[in-house]
């Protein structure tokens, strides 16, 4: 009998199919961006941690926050790099859904999206400012929606690279959105500020706001 090697960390299923997201992204992104993007940084990942099984029992958020004190300096730069690149696309993948599911494509109405009135002044206000920051990102990065459990606040937030919000004391992801070219390219060209606006579309706002109350009862990414 054959025993299957297990990894500690694998690549997570879509909810929804390759061409669900059609047209705001497009199939064959969705194929490459899942099955090769965030599959490499599960393989390199693994590769990296795979003479440490200690760090086999951390969950993706815990190996990030723990990142200077529970792993190796010399492989810390590319579980940074690596493990990031993994926890920012599970996320993405967690707060993306077809129109019409889960809240994506439609004006929220829920706690979060209450909450985003009163932070920015209106959402429209709030998904300026985002795709603002998204647009001024030089290079490749994630811009995300934090809430700070350092001040209790809800901030729009970059990161460079593939680096994770997880590794700044307090912050936690409500949903990001990756500017990397590898997740527009194919079908916006250069026109990131149009991805970015067509991104909303499919944008989980049920979702969203789960994540928002894990985050505030600090239940979520542990
Ligand atoms: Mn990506």
């Amino acid at each position: 009998m054959q025993t299957a090697l297990t990894y500690p960390f694998q690549l997570p299923e879509l909810a929804f199919d390759y061409n669900a997201l059609e047209p705001f992204i497009d199939e064959t992104t969705m194929h490459l961006h899942h099955e090769k993007h965030h599959q490499s940084y599960i393989v390199e990942l693994n590769e990296a941690i795979k003479d440490y099984p200690l760090l086999h029992e951390l969950s993706i958020e815990a190996l990030l926050r723990k990142l200077d004190t529970a792993v190796p300096e010399r492989i810390r730069l590319v579980v940074k790099n690596q493990g990031g690149g993994h926890a920012n696309h599970q996320m993405f993948w967690k707060v993306i859904r077809p129109p019409g599911v889960s809240g994506a494509g439609s004006d929220p109405s829920n706690a979060l999206a209450r909450d985003v009135t009163s932070t920015f002044g209106s959402l429209d206000n709030f998904k300026k400012e985002f795709e603002k920051t998204a647009v001024n990102l030089f290079g490749s990065g994630w811009v995300f929606l934090v809430y700070d459990s350092n001040d209790r606040r809800l901030k729009v937030h970059s990161t460079a690279n593939q680096d994770s919000v997880l590794l700044e004391t307090g912050l936690g992801a409500i949903f990001g959105n990756d500017v990397w070219e590898h997740a527009y390219y194919l079908k916006y060209n250069n026109g990131r500020a149009e991805y970015l606006h067509a991104w909303w579309s499919v944008l989980a706002w049920d979702i969203a706001d789960e994540r928002y109350t894990g985050l505030k009862n600090g239940t979520l990414g542990k």
